[in-house]
């Protein structure tokens, strides 16, 4: 069963993985505006449950790839400071081809944000939905330092598979210790500045990531650093759960900052989306307003949020199995 997980973790996932996306999402929703919260909290099983679904729309539109990070060290050391924030003038200096080719997540998560943006104008739920979902799942992206940088798997210093290393193994094991506690939304004035922000913290961790996993390294043999699984006749191999246990107390609260920043994020930015859209009254559009029991649902899951208990009280979303 750990094995068959391991393989489509590692050959689905191209950000956080299935379960750290529906976390962020999850998390998100606990820290909007009210006006927004009930609203959201209503549709929270759609919500959390598409946040992967643009890493599975990869396998049949070829032009889905790029939208999910960006290679910012192929421009230069300095890059990540001097690329153009704005798509016109990025690609002025570097042609459209070549930005597709290395990835566009900044780009991408400002075509989504007016796409949300242009829902909530238009009242239209489904679309809200839908854009909701597709947002967060790039701004969650963009929060995981492999993501922008050229050598995205440790591919190019012999640290192969650690990109799934940071963004599933480590939170599927591990996140139920982290203090899950994401600040409440902010309206963002300037969210092109913003989601650059979040790219130059990423690429920023970068260096430790890697260098960790090499410090982590020194105490491991091959056979013990590795798991081998046997699968179409080829032997893959994978980080051991008691390797990724040494890499997660060197990085310590790594992992866990980034999914708590990426959930904030995610809140701003849908937050941000309904402002600009007008402030629609979302209460009016749900097809029925919150019932006693899925208001007094929310109450309880705040109320375990707040109290760090959400793993324990069984109530991580990503952790419960779909309804047959
Ligand atoms: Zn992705």
């Amino acid at each position: 069963m750990l094995a068959a997980a391991l393989l489509l973790s590692s050959v689905f996932c191209y950000g956080w993985g299935f379960f750290g996306h529906k976390l962020v999402h999850q998390l998100a929703i606990y820290n909007l505006p009210k006006e927004l919260e009930r609203f959201y909290f209503k549709y929270q099983d759609y919500i959390v449950s598409n946040a992967p679904r643009p890493d599975e729309r990869r396998n049949d539109d070829p032009a889905e790839a790029p939208r999910h990070f960006i290679d910012i060290d192929v421009y230069g050391p300095d890059a990540v400071h001097t690329m153009p924030e704005a798509w016109k003038a990025a690609a002025a200096k570097y042609s459209a081809d070549t930005l597709l080719k290395y990835g566009i997540v900044p780009w991408h998560v400002m075509v989504m944000k007016e796409r949300l943006t242009n829902a909530f104008r238009q009242k239209n739920v489904d679309s809200i939905l839908y854009y909701s979902a597709d947002l967060g799942h790039y701004i969650a992206d963009a929060h995981v330092p492999l993501h922008t940088t050229q050598n995205y798997d440790g591919q190019m210093t012999g640290q192969r598979g650690l990109h799934s290393l940071w963004e599933s193994k480590v939170p599927e094991m591990f996140a139920g210790t982290y203090k899950l506690r994401p600040g409440k939304a902010r309206y963002l004035p300037d969210a092109e500045k913003e989601i650059w922000k979040i790219v130059r913290d990423s690429y920023a961790l970068t260096p430790q990531t890697l260098a960790l996993e090499q410090e982590a390294s020194r105490n491991f043999t091959d056979e013990t650093k590795y798991d081998r699984v046997e699968r179409n006749g080829k032997i893959r191999q994978y980080y051991s759960d008691a390797f990724a246990k040494a890499y997660q107390e060197k990085i310590a609260s790594m992992v866990e900052q980034r999914l708590n920043a990426a959930a904030q994020e995610v809140a701003s930015f849908w937050y941000t989306c309904w402002v600009d859209g007008g402030k629609p009254d979302l209460d009016a559009l749900m097809q029925q307003p919150l019932t006693r029991a899925e208001k007094k649902a929310l109450r309880k899951e705040k109320k375990a949020y707040i109290r760090g208990q959400l793993f324990e009280k069984g109530m991580i979303i990503a952790n419960k199995k779909p309804a047959s």
